[in-house]
This record gives C-alpha cells, structure tokens and sequence, in this order.
C-alpha cells in the first residue's frame, strides 16, 4: 500500500564554531555541512527505506532542488510537494563542547496548498495510512480528508502544541509522541492518555524504549541496548518504521518491536534524514 506523509522538508545547516556567537559578534566557521532535514522529511525517509512507498505532501521554494533530489534518492515521491516561499531551514551553530544554537526558518513549510492534499489524497485507498506532525499549516483539514477517504490517521504531536492536538485528535486513529509531550499533553487537556478514547497511543521513552497505551491497557517496550552518538530523529526514524511495519501487515507490537531497532540503529549515528538506517542495516545490527 502507500503511506501519505503530510509534512515539513527543511535543509538543515550546521556550522562548526569555537564558542556560539554573541550579540553583535562575527564568527569564522572551521566547517559546514548541509543535510536534509524536517520531521516530516524524516519520516517520509524512515517509512520509505522501512521498504514502503511514501507519497510526501508538502512545499519548498526556488531553492528547494536539493531536499528534493535527496528525497528522490531515497525513493519518496515528490510529485505533491509544490513550490512557494523560501525553503525552510535550519542554521545550526555547534561549537567545540557540543553545545549548539537554533534558528529556524519555517518558510514553505507554513504554506502547503489544500489543493497539493488534495491532489495526493484523489488516489488514496481505504485503510491506507495518512500521517503528519506539527511541522505545517493544514494539519487538520488533511487529516479530515484523509479521514472520509477511509484512511487511517497516525499523528506525531511534535513539536508539540495543545491547540493542535486537541483540533485533530477527533480524526486521529494513532498517537505517537515522546515522554515530554506526553506530559504536557495530560497538563493541557486535563486528561490522562488512557482518557483520550484513542485506540493506540504510543509515548516513547527514549532509552527506557516505549509505552503502548490501547484503551485501559498499557504494554512497556524495552529499548535495544546500544551507545548514542546524537540522538537527532530518533523519534522521526521510530514513526516512520511503526508506520512502515503496519503498512506492512504487521501486529502493533511487531510494528512496535521493529521501530524500536530502527530507533536505536539511528541513535548510534551522526546526522537527520541522510543517515536513517534501511531495513537491512536494521536487520542486521538486530537479527
Ligand atoms: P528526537 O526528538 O531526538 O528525534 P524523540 O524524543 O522524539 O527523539 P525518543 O523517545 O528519544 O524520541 O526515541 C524514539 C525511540 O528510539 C525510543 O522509543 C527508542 O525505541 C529509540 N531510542 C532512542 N534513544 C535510544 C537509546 N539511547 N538507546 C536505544 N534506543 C533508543
């Protein structure tokens, strides 16, 4: 089957620096290097090298060639990624103790057409799978759509925001989000997780390995057993291997057990979208 991937594409770039620079301070940078990046370009990536074709629905600008050339290379159709403003991006400054300094510019991430969703969604199936994230506008009304169509909705509260996730949990069938968010999600609707009336909600933990939550029942995951270098999308890789496995035909728990290796593969590993391990790499660091 396809899964559709509403979501962001951002060109990440970081640059080495001494220290991060202060106000008013011009800084030389010893080296740069530039990398896909993006929530929803993650997971388009993860889902696709999971070994399911991924339709990815969102917008960059003129600029945008090279996220698209990097997607391609990976399999994800862009054929609904539409151009409008600049691209959006990230300017990452690590200096020499690891420590960094963000800015994002969220650009033609904020702008995806309804009539790009709509464009992608007019070949969809029943039961084929609709995710998105907090990375775009439209969120909702594509869950909606993808919805009527009969397609599962599977949501990444990330980054997280009450107002959006109350707007499309009536649509959503899954809910993926990291402990953090988990917490800030009870505190803001006053609710616990099992008091959602969601069927699958699933709260990672990061190196304690994930927590499923199905109606009253909760079932812990353990995570695998290995040594971080940068935990940059791990949570990214995770989703779109659950998403990949139950496209798959796979149980939730075999989905569960299988993104739980990805997420681990990708923690031992420098880099965003560009380094998300394949299935076979997967398979063979945890037979
Ligand atoms: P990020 O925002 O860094 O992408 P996240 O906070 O969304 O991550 P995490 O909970 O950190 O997501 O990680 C997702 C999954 O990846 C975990 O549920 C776990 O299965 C795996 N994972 C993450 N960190 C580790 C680790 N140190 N060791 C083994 N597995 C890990």
């Amino acid at each position: 089957m396809t899964v559709y991937n509403l979501g962001s594409i951002n060109i990440d770039n970081v640059y080495r620096v001494p220290h991060l620079p202060g106000p008013g301070e011009t800084l030389a940078s010893s080296d740069v290097t530039k990398g896909l990046g993006g929530k929803g370009a993650n997971m388009s990536v993860a889902v696709q090298r999971a070994g399911s074709p991924c339709v990815h629905i969102g917008s960059v600008g003129e600029d945008g060639d090279w996220a698209l050339d990097r997607l391609r290379a990976s399999g994800v159709d862009t054929d609904h990624v539409h151009i409008s403003q600049p691209t959006g991006h990230a300017i990452i400054n690590v200096d020499d103790a690891g420590e960094n300094a963000i800015v994002l510019y969220p650009g033609a991430n904020r702008h995806v057409s309804m009539g790009s969703v709509q464009a992608a969604l007019a070949e969809a199936k029943p039961g084929e799978l609709f995710v998105t994230q907090n990375e775009t506008n439209g969120q909702v009304e594509a869950a909606q759509l993808a919805k009527s169509k009969g397609l599962k909705v599977i949501y990444a509260a990330a980054p997280f925001s009450a107002e959006a996730v109350e707007a499309i949990l009536p649509v959503t069938d899954m809910l993926v989000l990291n402990e953090v968010e988990a917490q800030q999600l009870t505190e803001a609707l006053g609710k616990s997780l099992t008091e959602l009336g969601l069927k699958d909600v699933i709260v990672t933990l990061g190196a304690k390995g994930c927590r499923w939550i199905s109606g009253t029942e909760s079932r812990e995951f353990p995570a695998q057993k290995v040594t971080p270098v940068d935990t940059t999308g791990a949570g990214d890789t995770f989703t779109g291997y659950l998403i990949a496995g139950l496209d798959q035909g796979m149980s939730v728990d075999a989905a569960i057990e299988l993104a739980g290796k990805a997420g681990a593969v990708m923690v031992t590993r420098l880099g965003a979208a560009d380094v998300i391990p394949t299935k076979a790499e997967v398979d063979t660091a945890f037979p």
